[in-house]
């Protein structure tokens, strides 16, 4: 039997007894390599992987490899650990070993003899520097306790949770936490640090965001301080960089960073990085620092569901000693599915409103509320209304909207306007068209085409439509 097959039976039978999540992490990053005289090879990532598998699956996996093979079935771990330099050459180096063959073999059997070959990585040492008492800048108020959990931050939060209990030591490095605006990204970095601080008070947690490393670098080149910026950097055991899409363009930066996560990474130092979008969306951000965003685990935040903005809104409020109708709750968790910062926002305005009038918060007033917390009255959405979004939005008139102009962003804002007065009002093409300076309904038409055969082929582009979209329905309650 080829190693290949074996592998493939292999995996059914692992996927059918544990949960997809777990598969997902420990299972497909696996290579089969050999199958030689019932010793099957396999390559892993990491040492921390080796460790988790032997911990965790061995007997399944021995027990699994016996049904194919027959007693006797032995399995080897090649660990594949890409050590590469600051100069960004690779230079992976492999560790053999051999698994016992007993089912019993557990984890305090994993300090067997280690073949050691290739080359090891050389870590250099900064003489004269000493570790001194750095600030973590993190704020406190963000933990895990407080970071209420669902189906939309079920991966990220566990992954972090992992990292902050074993931080540089799990296979999760980078952890890179990625999403939209106020979904959680810097509550969860933060937590992440303060975990690790929590549980040992040795390591030094530096939080810090991209944009304020940005300017330390530039700060530290006008004053010749280069060196002392990349020094300092490299002393830390943990490094959260939030809002890492911030580097983009920013050569200069991303070489020194290139150099810091490097000396972290080789050092099994934990990187925590954030960023508004995935490490595969990255514009203008070079290739070898992107490769080594996606060395560890990405992961990604998303809209929570109803369930998780109703419990986000009972956790605050319990935590401020308020308590809501529940229907007023449900209303608010209902009518704001935009993000959390925004969910926070309507709780907060409410409370307002209530201290301000001394009147109990009601369903009646919630609503009425909501109405002026998003300043517009009106529940059907108007023509003008949408065209006032949108122009707002690309950062043009209402005027040139209705204009004759063919220049392109103003003709691209002006169908996006016809879409939605389309999509979200109950107008006649031809109703529409007289909004927009009196054009015929094929206009109206060939823009609704256009921008759905945009929305299909150019990423970007439907990004924006549906954060408009967003805007305004958010806007219209
Ligand atoms: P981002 O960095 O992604 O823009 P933040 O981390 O600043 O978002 O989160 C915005 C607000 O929402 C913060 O006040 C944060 O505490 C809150 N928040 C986000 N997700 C959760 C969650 N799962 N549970 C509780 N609060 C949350
Ligand atoms: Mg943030």
């Amino acid at each position: 039997m080829m190693h290949q097959e074996l592998w493939t039976k292999f995996l059914k039978v692992i996927r059918d007894n544990i949960s997809p999540q777990s598969y997902k992490t420990w299972f497909e990053p696996i290579k089969p390599l050999r199958l030689e005289d019932k010793v099957l090879t396999i390559q892993v990532p990491s040492q921390f992987f080796y460790e988790w598998l032997e911990e965790h699956y061995v007997s399944l996996m021995k027990k699994t490899l016996e049904k194919e093979l027959g007693p006797g079935a032995k399995l080897e771990y090649n660990i594949i650990v890409d050590n590469s330099g600051a100069k960004g050459g690779k230079v992976p180096y492999t560790i053999n070993v051999s698994t016992s063959n007993s089912v019993k073999n557990n984890h305090n059997e994993v300090s067997m003899p280690i073949n050691v070959s290739g080359n090891i990585r050389n870590p250099f040492i900064i003489p004269g520097l000493k570790k001194v008492n750095v600030p973590s800048q993190l704020n406190p108020k963000y933990t895990f306790e407080n970071f209420l959990e669902g189906d939309c931050n079920r991966l990220a939060r566990s992954a972090g949770y992992a990292v902050a209990n074993k931080p540089g030591g799990t296979a999760f490095n980078p952890l890179m936490i990625y999403g939209g605006v106020g979904l959680g990204k810097t509550h969860l970095a933060h937590a992440i640090g303060n975990r690790i601080k929590e549980i040992s008070n040795t390591k030094t947690v530096l939080y810090v965001q991209a944009d304020k490393f940005i300017n330390q670098f530039v700060d530290s080149c006008k004053n010749g301080t280069n060196s002392d910026f990349l020094n300092f950097y490299q002393l830390v055991d943990i490094l959260v960089v939030d809002d890492v899409q911030f580097f983009a363009k920013k050569e200069r930066t991303q070489e020194i960073f290139f150099q810091i996560f490097n000396h972290l990474h080789q050092n099994n130092k934990q990187i925590i990085l954030t960023s508004d979008r995935s490490p595969r969306d990255m514009k203008d951000v070079d290739d070898r620092l992107l490769s080594r965003f996606k060395w560890g685990l990405s992961c990604d935040l998303q809209l929570p569901d109803l369930e998780t903005r109703i419990a986000i809104l009972e956790h605050k409020m319990y935590h401020d000693g308020i308590s809501l109708p529940n229907e007023v709750v449900e209303y608010v968790a209902h009518n704001i599915d935009s993000n959390v910062r925004e969910l926070e926002g309507a709780l907060v305005s409410l409370l307002a409103q209530s201290s301000l009038n001394r009147k109990e918060i009601t369903l009646e007033m919630a609503k009425k509320m909501m109405k002026n917390f998003i300043q517009n009255s009106s529940r059907e959405i108007s023509i003008e209304y949408i065209q006032k979004l949108v122009s707002d939005y690309y950062g043009i008139s209402v005027e040139n909207i209705k204009s004759k102009t063919r220049k392109r962003e103003i003709t691209q804002a002006r169908q996006i306007s016809m879409y939605f007065a389309k999509q979200l009002t109950k107008a006649s093409l031809k109703n529409i068209g007289a909004y927009f300076g009196g054009r015929d309904h094929s206009t109206v038409i060939h823009a609704c085409q256009t921008v759905n055969d945009l929305i299909d082929t150019d990423k970007r582009f439907k990004e924006d439509v549906e954060e408009l979209e967003k805007r305004i329905k958010i806007n219209t309650l």
